[in-house]
């Protein structure tokens, strides 16, 4: 029998154990720790006000893979080792004429003094507008390279050129973007935010049209020490369109 006069207890519920921890129980201590602290955890995210595109540093992303990612963060960096396990879940967002903001609930499960203690609570999410990078550029005409699309002796058919278009918007990726198309008498100019994509678009258009390319390039200034340059794609289209020389050829 152990001699129950001797054992320590705890203040809080009375209950009598040597497992202590600042001398209070277990389940008195569990009590006295909150993992999620709602005022006091202060996080963002961004949404760009003119394509409501939501952002993971640079990277467009969900509105729900930005509030995961920045609020697991958050906890990371509160529990840093001690964290054994994070879940956070996106339950509503709430707009109203002043702010925007997520209802999150986390669940954070830590090791604290060495007891393991797990909780669910809710924090807000604030949803701070700004202009992305790519809306700034676009609103400001900025451009890098032109696509010019013309054909060999004939102005381009309309459906080669809506096909050009269709090329184009469909050959970005990330943060590029078409700031521009010019109808012209030669045919059409379509303006693109880096020369990377106004090759990609010059090399499709021929693959699915016929023709060929060139490429130049001209200096157009400079910026932080570095020359800054244009390049212009001229794309030929064929001069006969595909089926058109059988036609003529029988003729
Ligand atoms: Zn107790
Ligand atoms: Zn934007």
């Amino acid at each position: 029998m152990t001699n129950e006069k001797w054992m320590k207890f705890c203040p809080q519920c009375g209950k009598r154990t040597d497992d202590l921890i600042d001398s209070l129980c277990r389940e008195c201590f569990i009590r006295t720790i909150q993992l999620i602290e709602p005022g006091e955890m202060k996080v963002s995210v961004s949404i760009c006000k003119r394509c409501g595109a939501y952002f993971r540093g640079s990277e467009r992303t969900s509105i729900e893979d930005a509030v995961v990612h920045t609020v697991s963060r958050e906890i990371r960096r509160r529990y840093k080792n001690r964290l054994e396990r994070c879940m956070v879940e996106v339950n509503q967002i709430v707009r109203n004429s002043r702010r925007a903001r997520a209802i999150v609930t986390v669940t954070v499960r830590a090791e604290i003094r060495g007891v393991t203690v797990e909780q669910t609570g809710e924090i807000e999410v604030d949803i701070k507008t700004w202009t992305c990078n790519r809306c700034s550029r676009i609103a400001g005409g900025y451009y890098a390279a032109i696509v010019q699309i013309r054909a060999q002796n004939r102005f381009p058919a309309d459906d080669e050129l809506a096909t050009a278009v269709e090329i184009a918007q469909s050959s970005l990726s990330g943060e590029e973007f078409v700031s521009r198309q010019r109808l012209l008498k030669e045919g059409l100019d379509i303006y693109v935010s880096s020369m990377e994509c106004g090759r990609r678009i010059s090399r499709a258009i021929v693959k699915r049209l016929g023709g060929n390319f060139t490429e130049s390039r001209r200096l157009y200034g400079r910026k932080d020490g570095r020359n800054i340059y244009r390049t212009s794609f001229a794309v030929r289209l064929p001069g006969l369109r595909e089926g058109e020389g059988d036609l003529k050829e029988k003729m």
